[in-house]
């Protein structure tokens, strides 16, 4: 089979299917065959009628005894039958589906599969699926259900994989075999496991069929993160000497104590600065855990050096917040700090500092990446929250370097990457943890509150927050009202707080909004011209106003947990109590998202559990750039990644032995474009 054959020239494949196929991102033979079933039909094996125990279950048998009737004012109807095998008889009920009663044909076996419980205190077969037993013995056990791509049903997919049915044998193998590489993974495997997942016969097929595929993306990756390390440690750096009395100056300094955890880390970044090979490390810090002063030390020992530091942020509130308190530690050492986003004005002036070396640190926005931003002798680069940037924007700002020079590069994020995950994820990075909060931080009191007890607790509560003069995020799902969505808007949800509490200062805030505009509101919320800002989840990102201490999350149930971690450390940032109430819309019981959230505040530990909760696929769909979307593979086989990551390193030693393997090295090719965090 020629896996790399466009889809077009598959019989049968017209342009206007091309073009679909296209969108959903298949464009070869390749694609289509490594575009796998969601999930499959399953007819489990029956079970005589006396073995069967409370649970989901199947069997097979005759069905009479029909009766209907009505209950609650008719609005619900109870078919009621009996099933019977040769070793006994079961209840079956169907609610709302009077048509049952008339379905089957008498004296006829039929197979049906559903859940067998306890109900007013008798067992009873659940609304069952019913198929004539005939028809579920010509099939095979295992119906593949292809995800839906636009308008290509699932069907269409199964068909047109059908075609290849035969050839699966003839798909080439695609990883090297070598003393490192796992038993499973023999000459033929590649092809049988892709076939046994298109046309499984039992559950045993599926499950080698995923080890396979599931280990064969995990050593892609892995490979792609390590070669990718090789030649980032191929580049030159300017080495920037450690600094002893000069960092101990700054320390000395501070208005506080440096946590264990910041000057531990602090110290593995001032030694990957000494080097003359790049550095590429990302700072992990939950938030308020005190990232930007370890940046400055990091930055001051570069400036010391007589380089330039620039110091990219997502947004310009944040860029503006960095560049102040980067300015308040280090302009009295004589460091001059610039900031530069696209309201800066005399952009022409502050260009010619940086390019003269007059400006030791720059602090911007994307503003900072346009070509004419040019550095005198830049050797380090510092991103906040990393993942907000393309690989191609990240890759302009490393340019800006001298000739032949990559300068040392400290990303930083505060979306915790459960340990388990990290040699995956981020293998091409040295990664420093900074496990600690500063002393003294409260934590946020957090509790899940039902729309219908505000009056009673939360609102007391706001008024005793605004009588100490404190202020408070109130978060909403949606901008406006939609009267179909049941969600509650921000205009809306300002309107009603202004009209509950007068004597407050409410505004709005959400995404749709100019940027001009909402950096005014968030300026006015930062210098307490507002007390209540109602907002959507644009404030999700690193914004540090310590007054502000309570925080209401509208119908909380809307947010994954990382994201509602990430919202509720926008408070607890100064030293005062903080609250946070994740709303409902009614008394149900909460989500174990929300449960978790009221008893942690540890990010850490929230990453680990939703991860449990969500698998890793969706965690990393938020990371967007970056990180990559694992298809099949879970990343917490950590005996599955162990062994790929053997196999890989095996392979990375000798990188040139790939070359023989084509198909292979195109696709680590892409993987590494995907991934370079560089
Ligand atoms: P983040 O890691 O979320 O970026 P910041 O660097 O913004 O956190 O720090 C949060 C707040 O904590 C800032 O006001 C900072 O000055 C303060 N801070 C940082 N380190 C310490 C410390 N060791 N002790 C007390 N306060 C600290
Ligand atoms: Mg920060």
């Amino acid at each position: 089979m020629n896996l790399a054959m466009e889809v077009q020239n598959i019989k049968g494949v017209g342009e206007k299917t091309a073009t679909r196929l296209a969108k959903a991102g298949i464009l070869t033979v390749s694609d289509l065959l490594y575009n796998l079933p969601r999930d499959y039909e399953h007819y489990q094996a029956a079970s005589k009628i006396i073995d069967v125990r409370p649970g989901k279950i199947a069997i097979r048998g005759k069905i009479d005894d029909f009766k209907t009737r009505y209950a609650r004012r008719r609005h619900l109807s109870v078919t009621e039958a009996t099933i019977s095998d040769n070793t006994g008889s079961i209840r079956v009920v169907w609610f709302n589906q009077p048509y049952r009663a008339k379905q089957f044909i008498p004296g006829r076996e039929y197979y049906f599969q559903g859940a067998y419980e306890l109900h007013n205190g008798r067992f009873q077969l659940t609304s069952p699926t019913a198929k004539l037993a005939t028809d579920v013995d010509q099939m095979t056990n295992f119906q593949p259900i292809y995800a839906m791509h636009g308008e290509l049903k699932p069907n269409f997919f199964k068909n047109l994989i059908g075609k290849f049915r035969g050839s699966f044998a003839t798909i080439p193998d695609l990883l090297p075999i070598t003393k490192s590489t796992p038993d499973f993974v023999k000459p033929g495997v590649r092809g049988e496991s892709l076939f046994r997942l298109h046309f499984p016969e039992n559950a045993t097929d599926v499950e080698q069929g995923r080890k396979y595929l599931a280990y064969e993306e995990l050593f892609e990756y892995i490979l792609a993160a390590k070669l990718n390390r090789q030649e980032t440690q191929k580049l030159t750096a300017i080495a920037l000497e450690f600094q002893l009395t000069k960092t101990r100056e700054l320390v000395g300094s501070l208005p506080f104590k440096m946590t264990n955890a910041q000057r531990r880390v602090a110290w593995e970044i001032l030694q990957d600065l000494e080097k003359n090979t790049p550095m590429n490390r990302l700072l992990q810090g939950d938030v308020g855990a005190g990232k930007t002063v370890v940046a400055a030390l990091a930055a001051y020992q570069a400036i010391c050096n007589g380089h330039q530091v620039a110091f990219l942020a997502p947004t310009a509130i944040l860029a503006t917040q960095h560049a102040n308190k980067l300015d308040q530690l280090l302009a009295p050492l004589g460091v001059k700090v610039a900031l530069l986003t696209g309201a800066t004005k005399n952009k022409s002036v502050l260009k010619k500092q940086i390019a003269s070396g007059e400006v030791n640190l720059v602090v911007g926005t994307h503003a900072l990446l346009t070509d004419d931003t040019k550095f005198h002798s830049l050797a380090f680069c510092i991103i906040d929250e990393q993942h907000r940037f393309g690989v191609n924007q990240r890759q302009k700002l490393l340019l800006k370097s001298p000739e032949n020079i990559a300068p040392h590069l400290l990303s930083m994020t505060a979306t915790p990457i459960p340990r388990s995950l990290q040699l995956t994820v981020f293998g091409d990075l040295d990664i420093s943890v900074i496990n600690e909060l500063p002393g003294g931080r409260r934590p946020i009191k957090t509790r899940v509150l039902p729309e219908l007890h505000f009056q009673e607790y939360l609102y007391p509560k706001v008024r005793e927050v605004l009588a100490k003069n404190q202020q408070i995020y109130w978060i909403c799902p949606a901008v406006d009202d939609n009267p179909t969505a049941e969600t509650t808007s921000v205009k809306k949800q300002a309107k009603k707080l202004q009209d509950i509490f007068k004597e407050a200062k409410v505004a709005y805030l959400h995404g749709r909004m100019k940027p001009a505009e909402k950096d005014q509101i968030m300026d006015d919320f930062l210098h307490h011209k507002i007390d209540i800002l109602v907002s959507t989840t644009v404030v999700e990102v690193g914004v540090d106003v310590p007054n502000a201490t309570l925080m209401v999350v509208m119908d909380a149930e809307h947010y994954g947990l990382a994201q509602l971690h990430q919202l509720r450390g926008r408070v607890g940032r100064g030293d005062q109590q903080s609250y946070c109430f994740l709303a409902t819309p009614d008394d149900h019981t909460p989500s174990r998202r929300l449960q978790e959230l009221t008893k942690s505040t540890d990010g850490f530990y929230l990453s680990e559990v939703d991860l449990k909760l969500r698998g890793p696929g969706e965690i990393y769909g938020a990371l967007q750039h970056g990180a990559l979307n694992l298809r099949i593979a879970n990343l917490t086989d950590t005996r599955l990644s162990a062994a790929a990551n053997r196999h890989a390193t095996e392979i990375a030693k000798n990188p040139a032995n790939m070359l023989k393997y084509k198909e292979l090295n195109q696709r680590i090719k892409q993987y590494q474009q995907l991934i370079t965090l560089n």
